[in-house]
């Protein structure tokens, strides 16, 4: 249990051409007043997902921020994992409620967990709602809790709210990435409202050529001559992959050669993974051209990215979404981008003007084919999501909004920075 995540070395000089010098300065006077503090990063899992994503690269910028940051990761059984699989479907609005038995199971792991936890800390940051029940047994561990949302909270299913309140209300601070995900109940902490980013020099988002990103598909059997439509996800019903089947054989039908590669990694707080993913290979029917591959086929983050280069267009159909980095991944690389009209996906798409928003597997289709009939138009439109994503999702700015934060907590003059409470994001 609380397994310590090793996240290597990076630099914050790295990013300073990429975002410019008035940030790169703000993220210097903020860092000052918190040097040495200590940051506990508390998630489910450190591989697949969003979550994994951002702290593989906030905790080593944040350290190189002057802070002593540490993550780890919660254990359990698979019993706590499908339970907190089955909280994250009801938060995200699945009808199925909440028993009593696996309210149980979700106390008796948080509480295990939070036996483990040593030391103390000045702000612990947790992450979504696998661990947030570990607050009410280590309280005394941090001297600020911070709990950080990354799921689509705008149509919970009031059973999972319930369950959760209770110690919701005991962090000093909590962060949504859109206003509607902050929940209707009492007693809440102040709630903030900041989207996550990308890194835009990871392996995932570096510049790759597109003579590479060729060799690399070509590898997995895709014909790099041919148009690709390209998800990258995980194997989840609120990501639709069988809806963007749906789109891409409407697509096929006017240009018959289009293929499609659905990507997805299994993360191991996912128990349901597997069985989505079996009814997507299904759905596929053995279409030769329907790629379904995941980290099983060596799909890491380079690879990832190769993906998202070649395609003529990325797919994110979801119909929940807390934020969808794959979109701003995808725009980085000026890449056309067909978004469900969900959550997360509304702050990263200007619908006609940077990308396309959709309802429906029809509407995911006739985008694909404005695409693939004006490639030029719909590469300038991703053009302009690009410098959208440079302004406000990549991770240098993420980095501040913490700073900002801690300084708050910590009762430091931060000047003129500003946070967005949800109150004034209404
Ligand atoms: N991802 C990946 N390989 C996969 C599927 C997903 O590397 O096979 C990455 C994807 O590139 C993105 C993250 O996992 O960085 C998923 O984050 P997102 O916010 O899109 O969705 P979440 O999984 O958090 O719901």
């Amino acid at each position: 249990m609380l397994q310590p995540i090793n996240v290597g070395h990076k630099s914050l000089a790295d990013y300073a051409t990429l975002v410019g010098p008035t940030l790169m300065g703000e993220l210097g006077a903020l860092a000052e007043p918190l040097r040495g503090r200590r940051v506990l990063n508390l998630s489910a899992t450190a591989f697949g997902g969003g979550v994994a994503e951002i702290n593989y690269t906030l905790v080593p910028l944040m350290r190189d921020a002057g802070l002593d940051v540490e993550w780890r990761v919660i254990g359990g059984q698979d019993e706590f994992f499908e339970v907190t699989k089955a909280i994250h479907n009801a938060l995200q609005g699945s009808p199925e409620g909440l028993t009593d038995a696996q309210a149980e199971i979700y106390r008796l792991y948080n509480r295990r967990n939070a036996a483990e936890l040593e030391g103390e800390y000045d702000f612990v940051i947790v992450h979504d709602p696998q661990p947030a029940a570990v607050i009410e047994h280590a309280r005394a561990s941090g001297r600020h809790w911070i709990w950080r949302c990354h799921i689509d909270l705008s149509t919970p299913n009031p059973s999972a709210v319930d369950l959760l309140a209770p110690w919701w209300r005991a962090y000093d601070a909590a962060i949504f990435h859109r206003p509607e995900y902050v929940p209707a109940t009492e007693g809440l902490p102040t709630s903030y409202i900041w989207p996550p980013a990308i890194d835009p020099l990871a392996p995932k988002n570096m510049a790759l050529s597109p003579e590479d990103a060729r060799y690399i598909i070509d590898q997995f059997g895709i014909d790099v001559d041919r148009p690709l439509l390209t998800q990258v996800s995980r194997f989840d019903p609120w990501k639709d992959p069988l809806g963007v089947i749906d789109a891409y054989r409407l697509v096929r039908d006017v240009y018959p050669g289009t293929q499609l590669a659905l990507v997805g990694s299994m993360a191991h707080d996912d128990p349901e993974g597997w069985d989505f993913y079996n009814q997507t290979v299904a759905y596929a029917d053995e279409d030769p051209d329907v790629f379904i591959l995941s980290n099983l086929n060596n799909v890491g983050s380079v690879e990832v990215n190769a993906f998202q280069v070649v395609s003529a267009a990325v797919i994110q159909k979801s119909i929940r979404e807390g934020f969808g980095l794959t979109v701003s991944e995808a725009l980085w690389k000026a890449r056309p981008v067909v978004g469900g009209r969900a959550g997360g996906i509304l702050s990263q798409i200007r619908d006609g003007e940077t990308g396309y928003l959709v309802d429906s597997a029809r509407g995911c289709a006739e985008a694909c084919l404005a695409v693939l009939a004006d490639p030029d138009r719909a590469r300038a439109m991703a053009l302009a999501g690009k410098e959208d994503v440079r302004r406000r999702f990549l991770m240098p700015r993420l980095l501040r909004d913490w700073l900002v934060l801690f300084n708050r907590l910590d009762g430091n003059d931060v000047g003129a920075a500003e946070l967005t409470t949800v109150e004034e994001s209404r």
